[in-house]
């Protein structure tokens, strides 16, 4: 009944009102480390949705009228059991989805458990102050609003699983949660630990299974009141079509094309530095700058610095301590990330870094790879790869470098690398998009608001932020005598 790695047990089921759920059909989840097996995992349909919704509707009245105290506390134990399994979890998602085992031990896992610490914590905060109309006070609160579906993908999927789950949970609504197919393994981990907190059955239920199955069904369901939603713009459109017929509300954070912009003024080895950092977890990354956008005078130095780093990355096994890049995640994505790169070498594009898969390793294992100078109307140029695949161009001015940045219908991320501040100013007002980091990158505080514009997403998390999305807001007026 369970899929073993490493000597930790998964069990493969569904896990809905606080119980496992078999299911009569399972998929085949595969390790993108070596292609290899890891075992069956239950694949649910429409019916095994609804068996879900309905269990998290019977436990959501308890749920969202438990004090917020009582609900933060049991945030707090889950937090406290995922900060105990640690290793667990990072061997366990390692073998999963590939990321390195070093970033899943000293940063992913530890963020995951913050997560629920900090929603926790934040929810203990939430007020708003009254006010008075015409001597009439006015009570502002958030209520759950009800139950909330939860589909993401499989760059990060506990931590991307987590940043929705905490926030729907302390805003008092339920959840049914749909993790991705190519990395469905660590969620069934965090429904152990739901069980293990003693939270109330059916607050928080895992369905597994397939996008356009169980993704699909959960999405269209009459019982939601809340959908949030991490993934590629086309889910997204198909997610916005079913559930705008319930008219559900939506959070959605997709994809980018994100400017990574270089002034003549920047630190070079600084600005090198935080670009080789674009090729992170094999680029799959979806706030990755993979557009560098360097000034014209210090291109040829740029360009030659930048590619004797990136040679320097070395490729492998993610479970080595060593390694700064692992594979892609499935033959699927491969197979798409080495498309993109042939349609641009077939265009001509001079490729001086990379191009291929990594020959020694074969497997999903893809190389750094940079083009130079794509035409603003190239597919390499306009369309997330979501691979290790990064593009430079120059520019002469500050005009210029906006233009360029602001050349793309996403609006996810921006980062500008210069040693002026009235310049990292004005540049970061010009551009349109959700985080601009200036001389830094990734740098990720939950009290920040966090979202894209345009194909990037639609609303923001983070912080209060978080609470305005899954509560519904109340307002409450007392006339005089009540006051
Ligand atoms: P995807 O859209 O293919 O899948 C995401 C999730 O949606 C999976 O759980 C999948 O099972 C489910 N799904 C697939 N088809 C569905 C359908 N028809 N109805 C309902 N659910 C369905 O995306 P992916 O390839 O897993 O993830 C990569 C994308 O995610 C990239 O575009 C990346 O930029 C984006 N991303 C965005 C952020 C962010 O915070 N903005 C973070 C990580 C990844």
């Amino acid at each position: 009944m369970s899929i073993s790695i490493e000597n930790h047990r998964v069990d493969h089921r569904h896990f809905i009102g606080g119980e496992r759920v078999d299911s009569p059909r399972s998929f085949l989840d595969i390790s993108p480390i070596d292609e290899s097996p890891l075992g069956e995992v239950a694949a649910a349909d429409a019916a095994m949705v609804d068996r879900a919704v309905a269990a998290a509707q019977q436990a959501f009245p308890q749920w969202k009228n438990l004090t917020a105290e009582k609900r933060a506390g049991h945030l707090l134990r889950v937090a406290e059991l995922i900060e105990g399994r640690i290793e667990t979890l990072a061997q366990v998602e390692t073998a999963d989805n590939g990321s390195l085992l070093r970033s899943h031990r000293r940063g992913v896992m530890p963020r995951v458990a913050h997560n629920f610490r900090y929603f926790a914590e934040e929810l203990m905060r939430l007020h708003h102050d009254d006010f008075i109309t015409r001597d009439h006070v006015n009570k502002v609160s958030w209520e759950g609003s009800g139950v909330a579906g939860i589909i993401t993908p499989w760059n990060a999927p506990l931590m991307l699983g987590s940043w929705r789950i905490a926030p729907a949970l302390a805003a008092g609504c339920t959840v049914v949660f749909k993790p991705p197919e190519w990395a469905p393994l660590t969620a069934s981990l965090l429904a152990d630990v739901f069980a293990e907190a003693n939270v109330p059955a059916g607050v928080f239920n895992v369905v597994q299974g397939i996008g356009s199955e169980a993704g699909a069904a959960l999405a269209a369901h009459r019982g939601l009141r809340r959908m949030a939603f991490t993934g590629s713009v086309a889910t997204a459109r198909s997610i916005a079509v079913a559930a705008g017929q319930n008219l559900v509300p939506l959070s959605f954070e997709l994809g980018g094309k994100s400017p990574f912009i270089v002034f003549a003024d920047a630190d070079l080895d600084r600005a090198v530095e935080l670009a080789v950092g674009q090729y992170d977890n094999a680029g799959q990354v979806c706030l990755a700058g993979t557009r560098i956008l360097v000034e014209q005078s210090i291109r040829a130095e740029f360009l030659e610095n930048f590619v004797k780093r990136a040679r320097t990355l070395r490729q492998g096994d993610p479970r080595d301590e060593a390694i700064d890049l692992g594979p892609q995640i499935s033959r699927v994505h491969f197979d798409r990330v080495k498309g993109f790169v042939e349609r641009a070498k077939e265009s001509g594009l001079v490729c001086p870094l990379g191009g291929n898969p990594n020959q020694e390793l074969g497997g999903l294992y893809f190389s750094p790879t940079l083009f130079l100078d794509p035409p603003a109307s190239s597919e390499i140029w306009q369309s997330e790869v979501f691979g290790p695949v990064l593009t430079l161009s120059s520019f002469s001015s500050e005009a210029e470098a906006i233009a360029l940045a602001n050349d793309t219908d996403y609006g996810l991320a921006a980062v500008i690398i210069t040693s002026d501040r009235s310049r990292a100013e004005r540049v970061s007002q010009a551009i349109p998009a959700g985080i601009i980091w200036n001389n830094c990158f990734f740098v990720r505080d939950l009290r920040q608001p966090f979202g894209g514009n345009g194909l990037s997403g639609i609303g923001r998390e983070g912080g209060h932020w978080s609470f305005d999305f899954y509560a519904d807001l109340k307002c409450r007026v007392f006339a005089p005598d009540l006051a």
